[in-house]
């Protein structure tokens, strides 16, 4: 299949680990982070840690979008669908990710709750359509990505004269949690690692282009390498960001050209900027309070906003006491550093967001299982 078969061609592949290999400077080491759930899936999948050198390390970076939202918006999510006359609606994964106290929406709608999982965001607009004696809630969660599709759904509800839809809003952005990863006191304080570039999100960066990473890549001098979801999208990014540092360079490369620009998509790009605006601030599991890193609905669209329709109040809840998925997410530990770990957490009994989502570190351990131990 064209843009599939020849970025999984195993001769290829090998070319690139030699180049790899021939590239590393022995006598350092090389951390590097793929801050998107879907690298690090490529990375277990396809056992690319077997391919390097033993002083490069890849590190998981926060990018699984159901893995960052915390608990306290999950909780929020499960009181709102225990309301009379509320259906809930969100993508499939969202409705696993458990509590501190083990519940899910999946777990409260077997127990009666009107919770519905759905494809696109224009699904949860039909539903209100088809029933106007209900009120009807998104649950929007994801990067980028996923934003400009929320924007059209309120924009659709709009034009419809929709009274009983609205959207809890949960997107989170890209470039200020990488920006937090580097400089924040309290990841410091959580604990973290020391990182030496990163593998930019692919799908991400067609929406929002490279030029956002510009800023922390000159700021922190850190290289920063967009790249694409297959195998040897990944092992060329590795490739590129060795030949940076070693060169003691810090730029933006972009080896995702088959669908990155530097400017992105303009018009998906208006569309979100018309709908939604930052919040001051934005909790995120693992980094802990992150300023400017999500988008809130504006108030020319606060009628579709769950926020203002319901009594949504601030719950800062821990996570499962034996659940690393915190320190997971900050990189400084692996999934099998969890004591539950493949015997009590499993994907079909996640005690952890990470378990979740085949993007998430311990689900893409779990399923792959060939992850390297590194120090
Ligand atoms: S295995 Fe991962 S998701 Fe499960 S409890 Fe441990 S850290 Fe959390």
């Amino acid at each position: 299949m064209k843009y599939i078969d020849e970025f999984r061609d195993g001769t290829l592949a090998k070319k690139i680990a030699s180049a790899i290999k021939n590239e590393v400077n022995p006598h350092r080491h090389y951390q590097l982070m793929e801050f998107c759930g879907g690298h690090t899936h490529a990375i277990s999948r396809y056992g690319i840690p077997d391919l390097l050198p033993g002083n490069v390390r890849m590190i998981h970076g926060p990018g699984c979008p159901v893995c960052v939202l915390p608990v306290g918006r999950i909780e929020n999510a499960i009181r709102l669908a225990q309301q009379p006359g509320v259906i809930l609606c969100s993508y499939g994964d969202m409705l696993r990710v458990p509590t501190d106290r083990g519940m899910s929406l999946l777990k409260i709608k077997a127990q009666g709750a009107d919770v519905r999982m759905v494809y696109s965001s224009i699904d949860a607009v039909r539903i209100a359509q088809e029933n106007p004696q209900h009120q009807v809630v998104f649950l929007a969660i994801g990067f980028e990505t996923t934003t400009p599709p929320t924007a059209i759904a309120i924009k659709q509800a709009q034009a419809m004269g929709l009274n009983n839809f609205t959207v809890f809003c949960n997107h989170v952005l890209t470039p200020p949690a990488i920006s937090h990863i580097l400089q924040s006191p309290e990841v410091r304080q959580l604990g973290w690692v020391p990182l030496d570039g990163f593998i930019g999100p692919a799908h991400v960066s067609t929406i929002i282009g490279s030029y956002p990473y510009e800023y922390f890549a000159e700021e922190f001098q850190k290289p920063v390498v967009i790249a694409g979801f297959e195998p040897l999208d990944v092992m060329q990014a590795i490739l590129m960001l060795i030949r940076q540092i070693n060169q003691g360079r810090a730029d933006v490369e972009n080896e995702f050209t088959r669908a990155v620009t530097r400017e992105g998509n303009l018009k998906a790009q208006y569309l979100v900027a018309e709908v939604f605006e930052l919040r001051r601030v934005f909790e995120w599991r693992g980094l802990g309070w992150v300023p400017y890193s999500a988008l809130r609905i504006k108030s020319a669209f606060a009628d579709f906003d769950a926020e203002k329709r319901f009594q949504i109040p601030a719950l800062s809840i821990a996570d499962h006491k034996a659940c690393e998925c915190g320190a997971i997410l900050r990189g400084i530990k692996q999934p099998q550093d969890c004591k539950i770990f493949g015997t009590v957490c499993t994907p079909d009994n996640p005690v952890g967001s990470c378990m979740v989502l085949s993007e998430g570190a311990c689900a893409a351990h779990y399923s792959y299982g060939r992850f390297r131990q590194t120090a």
